[in-house]
């Protein structure tokens, strides 16, 4: 698996996820635990410091029945403390820290002045130094973890009132020695856990990841195997993801519109190969009779007159190829302006009109007075409208008509040429706005590339019209360009 690819990724992306996850989960789930912990902790130290307390109440009580005035608790507050009292108080002390347990508890018993009266047996002076600086005695009840040498203790300051007012403050401290054992555990546990899931989930996201990604995997090796030659492969587009089933489509698409393209550009490249191959083989052949022994002045004129007129044709048609190139892929060749259409297209058929009757044909135009504006570009506008009327003219014969009409419908102009030429095979109608297509290959090779209505068509486009044709063979054709008023 590599580090950049999607897979990785993916796994990474998803543990990292799971991982934050688990890890906010876990760490909820450890405070809880410790609050629990301390809280059945904080409870039984308190439960304990009551005890504690009640006994002590107990003694006093017991002293005052007995008639003592100062009981024996009363009389651990004094100075003169009795030898005998000590270890009567002792005693009673110890057998109770028995019934309640507190043998491995720290207890401190003091004044609510701080005086210490009372400590259990493991009460060493280090602890005693901790519990006074850390754990003040205040007539209240309050829970504090304290650290005396090393040990980590829990530990309750417990006010015992007598007569309305402050009597004694308990101080007990518990090890943690549980409770940090058990949190311990609960901590090591968690994280293994949390290792474990995240080693899980990243192997099976891995493994997950691959299936999911098993389908780009099958585009990548079909794709890999596609050249220029097989074009027409398509990828499989039953697949069981949307996702991919979109990509292959899309895939499916782009290489049909490359087959198109390819077969466009093949078909192109030989087209113009063979329309380059036509002209040099005349030329040679022109040259290579006048070098092939001797001719007459009239001869060698006539070989450079006939190879002049080849050359102006290659001149031609490499002229139209740059034009188309940049029609197709140059859009600012446009000069783009706002004119006076109608004014235009009259120019133009008084121009057409004289082409026309060169060959004795009549041309009418009927372009009424409006005032009609188009944005376009006049010169390659007037190439288009030339190329129509110079068509309309070669294919009609001497003595026929042409009809050169503007009208104005739906915002669009549309202007008509109306031959009544030889017409258009149904055959052939749909194929010559094609590159180099021309009905008859044979006829005036010099005047014609096969290139001009696919000229026409590309200028018509560039300014969003079109050219629609009509025709009839033996009866005449009529070419339409519609192009949007501005
Ligand atoms: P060319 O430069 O050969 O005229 P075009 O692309 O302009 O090439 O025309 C392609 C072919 O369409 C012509 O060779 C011709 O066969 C046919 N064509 C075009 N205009 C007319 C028309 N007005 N009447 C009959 N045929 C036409």
């Amino acid at each position: 698996m590599r580090f950049n690819s999607i897979r990785f990724k993916t796994s990474i992306l998803y543990t990292l996820i799971l991982g934050i996850i688990l890890s906010i989960y876990s760490g909820v789930i450890f405070h809880g635990v410790r609050v629990i912990l301390y809280r059945n902790l904080d409870e039984s130290l308190k439960v304990k410091a009551k005890e504690v307390s009640d006994i002590l109440r107990a003694y006093h009580q017991v002293e005052r029945v007995d008639n003592q005035h100062l009981g024996l608790i009363a009389d651990i507050f004094r100075d003169d403390f009795s030898v005998f009292n000590k270890m009567v108080v002792d005693e009673l002390w110890h057998s109770a820290v028995k019934t309640l347990n507190l043998k491995s508890d720290y207890i401190h018993i003091l004044t609510p002045k701080g005086r210490l009266i009372l400590f259990s047996d493991n009460v060493q002076e280090e602890i005693a130094k901790t519990f006074h600086a850390d754990l003040p005695a205040v007539p209240q009840i309050m829970f504090k973890d304290i650290h005396p040498s090393g040990l980590h203790l829990r530990a309750i300051n417990f006010s015992i009132d007598l007569n309305g007012r402050p009597w004694l403050i308990i101080q007990i401290a518990t090890p943690m020695t549980a409770i940090n054992y058990t949190l311990d555990k609960l901590g090591i546990f968690i994280l293994a856990a949390v290792c474990f899931i995240l080693i899980l989930t990243s192997f099976l996201g891995g493994v997950l990841a691959r299936s999911v990604l098993k389908p780009v995997e099958n585009i990548t090796t079909t794709v890999d195997q596609i050249s220029h030659r097989d074009l027409h492969v398509r990828l499989e587009e039953r697949q069981p993801d949307e996702e991919i089933k979109r990509l292959v489509n899309s895939f499916n698409l782009m290489l049909g519109r490359l087959e198109e393209s390819f077969n466009h550009i093949n078909e192109f490249s030989s087209n113009v190969a063979h329309e380059l191959k036509t002209p040099l083989a005349i030329i040679r052949g022109e040259i290579e009779l006048a070098l092939s022994g001797t001719h007459s002045v009239d001869d060698y004129k006539r070989v450079l007159e006939n190879s002049m007129e080849e050359i102006n044709r290659l001149i031609r048609i490499i002229k139209d190829l740059l034009l188309l190139a940049n029609l197709d892929y140059r859009s600012d060749i446009f000069k783009f302006e706002n004119f006076d259409f109608s004014g235009f297209i009259r120019e133009i058929g008084e121009n057409g009109k004289v082409l026309a009757a060169e060959k004795g044909i009549l041309m009418t135009s009927h372009i009424p007075e409006v005032n009609v504006y188009v944005l376009g570009d006049k010169v390659h506008l007037r190439r288009l409208f030339f190329n129509l009327i110079s068509n309309a003219v070669k294919f009609t014969s001497s003595g026929g008509q042409i009809q050169f009409s503007l009208k104005v419908k739906d915002k669009k102009a549309c202007v008509s040429i109306v031959d009544n030429g030889i017409g258009i095979s149904k055959d052939n109608i749909d194929r010559i706005f094609k590159k180099f297509f021309r009905v008859n290959k044979e006829e005036s090779p010099e005047l014609s590339s096969g290139l001009g209505l696919n000229i026409a068509q590309a200028i018509a486009k560039a300014h969003q019209g079109e050219i629609s044709v009509e025709s009839e063979i033996n009866k005449g054709s009529t070419f339409t360009v519609t192009i949007p008023l501005s």
